[in-house]
């Protein structure tokens, strides 16, 4: 028996808005505790919710770019429920009618393209946090993310493995910055994935039962939490069991997943519209104003670097994994660079450099003259290209240096002198008789090796280009 999996993704996203969704509260991560619990997260009687407009405009920003509609009228609701972390007793949201519906994000998963269809995009309010293990058998209350605006994007269920999923998460989670509305730093909790899967006969048009992985803030967990979760669903199918509805949550020690409640200890969430706030209606006034601040989006940047540029997918979407990268890149090619080299040497060179020190772009110690300086210096075929990363190496160590001064220092000009390169070449032919006899009965690795040769005794310094155009033809005519 072979089985589909099934797959709907709900992120909690936080927005970066200066002060609360509710009230006028910074928002501000990692202060000592409760620093940022004022009246209305505390929930004292009397206080009244007021709505940040920010958080309304930066909804609607995220709706336009994912083309979905913009609801005029829609409908702020209290969720029931008990905490600790939740001292009003019930957590503002929208349910019937929320501010997003209907858009699409285009996934490309191993080079298939897909659309995951978003439900829908509601505001609501974060919850504060128990904190575990600072007090002797107590837990502690922290209410200062309480009330950090949320939204909360709902997919249809429409992925169909752990691939596509991360693909949908990644798309999302980079979207969300571009458009400006998130940090999107998991470790904080600003991205947070809950992943509902099931499991169903191959071809069959009923959804099994799900579960939902709450709460996962990596990727890479993401994909060990659903792996884990299909495996076990199957099994246990096969081996008689029915799936119970319920929530579940990963481990990431074992790597296992495991049931927290099922639906029936689900709570009763009493959902009615909060009689505190007005209903929230958008002009479309607003709608078009904020359209227009929107910018280009990662889609269209990658079209242009794909069509325009000519740049491989591959590399063209690890420039638009973010915009800074991206601007980054623009700014190069905009200086005069060549497209596809300097795609080159941000993918190839600058990127290695930055994963394995762990660093983002932000923190590139080389400064941008430099960087354009190293190219052009490889463009212009003053230095090849594995002196330009020997070049790259020492500037990433020593950042005052100059790629000129480098240069010469180091000798490293290439030769494009004929006088100079024409001397090597007899030297070498001369001396490697078997090679040129391969060469002539047709063997190209022959040919390699000589260029090699060459390019040996020259001190790497010789322009390779030229040093084989120069051997074929002496090779050829002789
Ligand atoms: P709830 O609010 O109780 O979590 P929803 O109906 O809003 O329930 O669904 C939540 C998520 O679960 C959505 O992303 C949806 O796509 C997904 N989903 C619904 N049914 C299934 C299913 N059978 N298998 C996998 N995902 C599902
Ligand atoms: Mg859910």
């Amino acid at each position: 028996m072979t089985w589909d999996i099934v797959i709907g993704i709900e992120t909690h996203v936080q927005l970066t808005t200066k002060t609360k969704i509710f009230s006028g509260a910074s928002t501000e991560f990692g202060l000592p505790a409760n620093e940022n619990a004022c009246l209305v997260s505390l929930a004292y009687p009397g206080t009244l919710p007021v709505l940040n407009k920010e958080a309304v405009m930066k909804a609607i920003k995220f709706g336009l770019a994912v083309d979905a509609q913009i609801a005029e009228y829609s409908v702020f609701a209290r969720k029931n429920y008990f905490y600790p972390d939740l001292p009003k007793g019930y957590q503002i949201s929208q349910f019937e009618l929320p501010v997003v519906n209907h858009g699409y994000l285009e996934i490309n998963n191993e080079g298939v393209n897909k659309k995951i269809r978003i439900l829908r995009a509601h505001l609501e309010e974060d919850a504060g946090k128990s904190v575990h293990g600072i007090m002797d058998n107590k837990t502690g209350i922290d209410l200062n993310r309480a009330g950090t605006p949320l939204l909360e994007i709902v997919t249809e269920p429409d992925m169909s493995s752990a691939k596509e999923a991360i693909a949908y998460a990644k798309k999302l989670h980079n979207l969300v910055q571009w458009i400006g509305i998130c940090d999107g730093n998991m470790q904080e909790g600003s991205f947070r994935c809950d992943v509902n899967v099931s499991v169903k006969p191959s071809g069959s048009d009923k959804l099994g039962t799900r579960r939902e992985i709450k709460n996962l803030n990596s990727f890479r967990y993401m994909e060990q939490a659903i792996n884990y979760e299909v495996n076990w669903q199957i099994e246990q199918i096969e081996d008689g069991h029915d799936i119970i509805q319920s929530t579940v949550l990963f481990n990431p020690d074992s790597g296992e997943t495991k049931a927290m409640r099922s639906k029936e200890e689900a709570n009763d969430y009493r959902y009615f519209p909060d009689p505190d706030l007005l209903p929230l209606k958008i002009s479309q006034r607003d709608i078009d104003l904020i359209r227009s601040s929107l910018g280009e989006l990662p889609e269209e940047c990658f079209k242009k670097l794909t069509v325009d540029y000519k740049l491989n997918e591959a590399d063209a979407s690890i420039i638009v994994s973010d915009k800074k990268t991206y601007k980054f890149y623009q700014s190069l090619v905009a200086s005069g660079l060549d497209a596809k080299i300097t795609a080159n040497w941000i993918v190839g060179n600058l990127f290695a450099k930055l994963n394995d020190h762990e660093l983002s772009i932000d923190d590139c110690p080389i400064a941008q003259e430099q960087f354009i300086l190293l190219i052009k210096r490889i463009m212009d075929q003053t230095i090849s290209n594995n002196a330009g990363k020997k070049i790259f190496d020492l500037l990433w160590e020593d950042p005052n240096q100059n790629v000129d001064t480098l240069i010469d220092t180091l000798g490293l000009k290439q030769v494009s002198d004929l006088s100079a390169i024409l001397p090597m070449i007899d030297e070498i032919i001369q001396n490697n008789p078997e090679m040129v006899e391969q060469f002539k009965s047709g063997k190209d690795k022959a040919f390699n090796a000589l260029v090699g040769q060459v390019m040996k005794i020259s001190k790497g310094k010789a322009n390779p280009g030229q040093v084989s155009e120069l051997l074929k033809e002496k090779l050829t005519k002789s």
